[in-house]
């Protein structure tokens, strides 16, 4: 059921909820006491399914980064001389726990987020996958031996831990971000101070409990290896000021890195920057449509619009664009809006009403460029006002303008005819984020076209599957304004490690690299 937000009802009463019990029960059960979630005049965590409170939590003053950094630092000097497949194990043990606590803790993304339950649990599906995988890294982590010019010497390169680890997590993906850092950083010698948004500190101080257990398990791990640091963003500022942390991994909006990005380039310090994404899909004319609307469906309405790699712009070749654009349209107009607890809605709640402001503006732009609007309405639920759900949109644009070129957290996706695939390929690289890219084809010569050197400029480019739900064993991340990270598999591990180049001379000579003579007389 639609209804404009002026005819909405007032916020729901402060008597606990389900939702709220729920929440209770969860932390409860994960190993947060509730005197956490507590705080008298703390932080207030709203449920975006409801609106309801689900708690209030303290936020950690900034002297706090300070000490907490202290102890990190401190842990890291042992941690590094630790034997990497011994701290492969207490990734293995977190992995257990998290195994363990895989229902309890999706079901809590659900309720601080707002994800379905597929994919609350999913999230925690890709921490446990990543732990898997760093525990096998653990025992790989390796370097060059390099062919020397010089006789009887030997050249290699040697990774050493870096020291610690700073992550900043945005909302959407509240714990699985963390996880992919520190289970990787972990291995690599690393401690990890984790900065989560503020939207969600209860399923951070869940991860945190679970984490614990894994210390407790793994026995003589220093302490300080894994801190939780909860506040706002100058508290991650504080962070990321530190001269004692050596790498910030800081997944969030561009406009975040572009405040981190300098501070950390003024210390020289290390930047693993994951920000936001401009998504795009290519239809060509030989693509399987009926996949094809599967695919666009999921990327550009799945999570509400709010991964970072939703798709968001959508370019059909003219002789396939009046087949398949009226059926997303019908998809955009029956897909089922509302709590995504319900059997049947696949799109849930925007985090919050600021959400919804930027997706209504976004559209107001779309419209004032000349955009057909196809849904975007308020979704009114049994929460009222108390909570966003939006249907998701469909923008068809004339041009490749305005509202387009930036990302909107929300479920817009612009669609656009095109003739010929350099002009696709143009638009797909025509914005300043450079995250994720799809083309759907059965031409093989298109397909590689778009993946090639001369195709798209993102971190990621598929085929014939949408730009969203990247899995853990690939390296992670984006180019240009997406910043350039990447996090999770492939070798993204050498980013939480320094490399040393060595060469060892075990002849009776000094012969100097390049021929260079400089014989002493002495
Ligand atoms: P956000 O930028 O508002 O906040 C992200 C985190 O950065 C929060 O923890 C926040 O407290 C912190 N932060 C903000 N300003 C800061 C500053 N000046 N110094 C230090 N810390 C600061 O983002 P959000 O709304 O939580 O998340 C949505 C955004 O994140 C979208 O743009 C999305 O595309 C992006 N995102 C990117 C990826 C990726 O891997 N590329 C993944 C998830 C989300």
């Amino acid at each position: 059921m639609t209804a404009s937000l002026a005819s909405l009802p007032a916020s729901s009463s402060a008597t606990p909820s389900s939702v709220t019990a729920q929440a209770h029960a969860l932390l409860q059960a994960l190993g947060v006491p509730l005197d956490q979630v507590q705080a008298e005049g703390g932080w207030p965590v709203r449920s975006p399914l409801t609106g309801e409170l689900l708690g209030q939590v303290a936020l950690q003053p900034a002297s706090a980064v300070t000490a907490v950094v202290d102890q990190a630092q401190r842990a890291f000097l042992a941690w590094r001389e630790v034997p990497a497949p011994r701290r492969g194990e207490l990734v293995r043990l977190l992995g257990e726990e998290l195994r363990a606590a895989k229902t309890q803790l999706g079901q809590l993304v659900t309720l601080e987020v707002g994800k379905s339950p597929s994919e609350g649990e999913g999230e925690v599906q890709e921490m446990i996958d990543i732990c898997d995988f760093a525990v096998g890294l653990s025992r790989q982590l390796h370097g060059l031996t390099l062919a020397t010019e010089r006789a009887q010497h030997r050249m290699m390169e040697t990774w050493h831990p870096l020291g610690v680890c700073g992550v900043i997590s945005a909302f959407n993906f509240p714990v699985a971000v963390w996880s992919w850092n520190a289970a990787l950083a972990l291995v690599c010698g690393d401690p990890v101070v984790w900065k989560p948004s503020e939207k969600t500190p209860l399923t951070a101080l869940a991860t945190h409990a679970i984490a614990q257990r894994a210390l407790a398990r793994f026995g003589d791990a220093p302490e300080g290896l894994l801190s939780l640091l909860i506040g706002e963003r100058d508290t991650g500022a504080d962070l990321v000021d530190d001269p004692r942390v050596a790498l910030v991994s800081a997944t969030g909006s561009t406009a975040m890195g572009r405040a981190v990005a300098p501070k950390l380039a003024a210390r020289f310090a290390r930047a693993l920057l994951e920000l936001g994404g401009n998504n795009a899909a290519i239809v060509a004319p030989s693509a399987d449509l009926d996949l094809a609307l599967r695919g666009i469906a999921f990327a550009a309405m799945g999570t509400a619009g709010q991964r970072c790699t939703t798709l968001r712009r959508l370019f059909v070749h003219e002789s396939i664009y009046d087949t398949l654009v009226p059926r997303l349209v019908r998809a955009y107009a029956s897909v089922g809006v509302g709590d995504p607890r319900e059997p049947g809605n696949l799109v849930g709640p925007l985090i919050d009403e600021a959400a919804w402001q930027a997706m209504q503006q976004a559209l107001d732009a779309a419209r004032a460029a000349g955009g057909t609007v196809h849904g975007g309405e308020r979704v009114l639920t049994a929460a009222g006002a108390a909570a966003c759900y939006a249907r998701p949109a469909l923008v068809e644009m004339p041009t490749h303008t305005g509202p387009v070129l930036h990302e909107t957290f929300a479920p817009i996706l612009y669609v656009l005819r095109y003739q010929t695939l350099d002009e696709a390929i143009a638009l797909n690289n025509a914005v300043g984020a450079g995250l994720s890219s799809s083309i759907f084809t059965l031409n093989l010569r298109e397909a590689e076209r778009f993946v090639s050197a001369t195709g798209s400029d993102c971190g990621i480019a598929n085929v014939n599957i949408g730009p969203s739900g990247a899995e853990i064993g690939g390296a992670f991340g984006g180019e240009k304004e997406t910043g350039g990270g990447r996090e999770a598999g492939s070798d993204s591990w050498k980013a939480y490690m320094r490399r040393a180049t060595n060469t060892i001379n075990y002849s009776t000579e000094l012969p100097l690299a390049q021929g260079v003579k400089f014989d002493l007389d002495a």
